[in-house]
């Protein structure tokens, strides 16, 4: 006791001493840095015509289901077929929204539309692997979709639950995953867990994968492969039961790229009714732009490799401090991404929410503890994601100093708790 003590004092000094210092430090999203946004640049430029291939002036109404050769491009660079896919939104995000809420407005495939089932007083459920993207979670929220929490593992989500649940319950419609560098676990599926969705029994006839591949070209090294979900989906006799959901937010611009989503024949034509009502066309100009601006897939590879040279050291960063300060102590213990945007840390249980506390007071903001979970329930209080991203090295330096004194802090504050509770 008396060393935990002494240890505790030791921590609550250097933590005030980091107080006085006034910082503004912000690793709560994982937005790219000012060096990542500058190598799109050339989108902000000039270009070189405003029209299609086949002389279409991208400059007027039409083209509900985006430019031919923004398609092509996306279907090179993903190994999807350009036809399945719907591009020109800005913003995956939204294109998953408005997929959900016209599901809950009119169904799928002559099924009932899910919220019919909500009106009746038995909502709809979707499956959550976590810790997950606290986005997806909240448009289920906002829609009325019950969350159930799925642990997600080394190579995906725990398939055999998925497969016990997804199985025996027709109101389990679906369920979210992050395919590549998943957020925040930064975890890749196998092909394995990739068949076994495609292929799983379902209760529900109408049950949706929304399969959202935010990171899928975001490799820092390596490329690490993923298997073709929807070639997949298609040879086990379920050819819609994934939207696969793509955009350029962190290749280009965030919220002011391109985004797509692709699905089996029969979900397209139903996306593009209900897109019919609500839109006459994208912004085609801008895929336009991001076409004359890549050329190629290959063109986005080599992009992201620049991307790359940004974040990794960012990301050594964060690790090399978690070694060197708490390796060995037992207080966390953390993930090693290949690529993406996120690290995952697990604190002792009963910690996250308290060293984000503290961090957020000595002027370093964190992503809520809780936060990748459904509801903001992590039943152990240990998850914090970390997003190396947006800071500048010299900042996140500073902000790692910080976090790893929180995290001891956090941990020497409850295990004397613990002691003198027993
Ligand atoms: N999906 C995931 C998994 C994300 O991490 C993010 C951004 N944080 C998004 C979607 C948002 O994408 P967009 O900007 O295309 O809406």
């Amino acid at each position: 006791m008396a060393a935990l003590e002494t240890q505790l004092t030791e921590l609550q000094k250097q933590y005030d001493d980091f107080k006085t210092l006034g910082l503004q430090l912000n690793m709560a999203r994982g937005k790219p840095g000012s060096g990542q946004l500058d190598l799109s640049a050339g989108l902000l430029g000039a270009f070189p015509s405003y029209k299609l291939e086949d002389g279409t002036d991208a400059r007027n109404y039409g083209i509900l289901n985006g430019i031919p050769e923004c398609r092509n491009l996306f279907a090179g660079l993903l190994g999807i077929n350009a036809d399945r896919i719907i591009a020109g939104a800005s913003s995956s995000l939204n294109v998953m929204f408005d997929t959900m809420a016209s599901l809950c407005l009119f169904g799928t495939g002559g099924g009932k539309p899910w919220h019919y089932y909500k009106f009746e007083g038995t909502p709809v459920k979707f499956l959550c692997p976590v810790p997950g993207y606290d986005r997806h979670f909240t448009i289920c929220e906002e829609l009325g979709i019950e969350m159930i929490p799925v642990p997600l593992l080394e190579d995906g989500p725990d398939m055999d639950m998925v497969s016990e649940l997804a199985a025996k319950d027709p109101l389990i419609k679906g369920i979210w995953c992050v395919p590549l560098y998943s957020n925040p676990e930064g975890v890749c599926y196998s092909d394995e867990v990739v068949d076994r969705l495609a292929s799983m029994e379902t209760a529900a006839e109408d049950f949706r994968i929304f399969w959202d591949n935010a990171y899928g070209v975001h490799h820092f090294e390596e490329r690490t492969p993923l298997k073709d979900i929807l070639a997949a989906c298609e040879s086990a006799g379920h050819p819609d039961r994934t939207y696969y959901f793509f955009s350029t937010s962190k290749i280009t611009f965030p919220g002011a790229g391109v985004a797509l989503v692709a699905s089996g024949e029969k979900n397209i034509n139903e996306l593009k009714k209900h897109m019919s009502a609500q839109t006459i066309g994208h912004n085609k100009l801008n895929q336009l732009h991001h076409v004359q601006f890549f050329k190629t897939p290959e063109g986005i590879r080599h992009h992201m490799e620049l991307h790359a040279k940004e974040l990794a050291p960012r990301f050594q960063m964060v690790l090399d401090w978690l070694e060197r300060e708490i390796s060995g102590t037992g207080y966390a213990r953390w993930t090693s991404p290949k690529g993406g945007y996120f690290i995952s840390l697990y604190t002792k249980p009963g910690c996250a929410s308290r060293t984000v506390e503290l961090a957020k007071n000595a002027g370093l903001t964190l992503t809520p503890a809780g936060a990748a979970y459904p509801y903001g329930n992590d039943p152990e209080d240990s998850h914090i994601r970390i997003a190396p991203s947006y800071p500048s090295l010299e900042e996140l330096e500073k902000a790692m100093k910080l976090f790893c004194i929180c995290i001891k802090l956090a941990a020497t504050e409850h295990l004397l708790k613990e002691e003198k509770e027993n």
